[in-house]
């Protein structure tokens, strides 16, 4: 049995683990600062995926250099849209038209 000194040192240093899958069943929380909602499916929610990287445009995301991507994050859709129509200048609309797949 360990002493209080090795249950305390265990403490500190205990991981827990989880499967890829459980990993993305985990809720997602928007990432706008101060927002704090918090989705369990935020893309049937209409949240938006935010991918943010240096380097060369790629127009496939699966070619985008890990070591490039700064954040990847989702915007519930208030977020997204006050970023797209209070933050960024107008590039002819795209996130509003943008037709989904799903
Ligand atoms: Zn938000």
């Amino acid at each position: 049995m360990a002493n209080r000194h090795e249950r305390r040192r265990n403490a500190k240093h205990s991981m827990s683990t989880m499967t890829v899958s459980e990993f993305l069943e985990l809720p997602s929380m928007c990432a706008w600062h101060g927002c704090g909602k918090v989705a369990k499916n935020p893309y049937a929610a209409g949240w938006h995926s935010m991918l943010l990287y240096k380097g060369q445009p790629k127009l496939n995301f699966i070619e985008i250099e890990e070591r490039n991507v700064q954040r990847d994050a989702v915007l519930c859709p208030e977020h997204a849209r006050h970023l797209d129509e209070r933050l960024l200048i107008d590039i002819g609309g795209r996130l509003r038209d943008v037709q989904g797949t799903a």
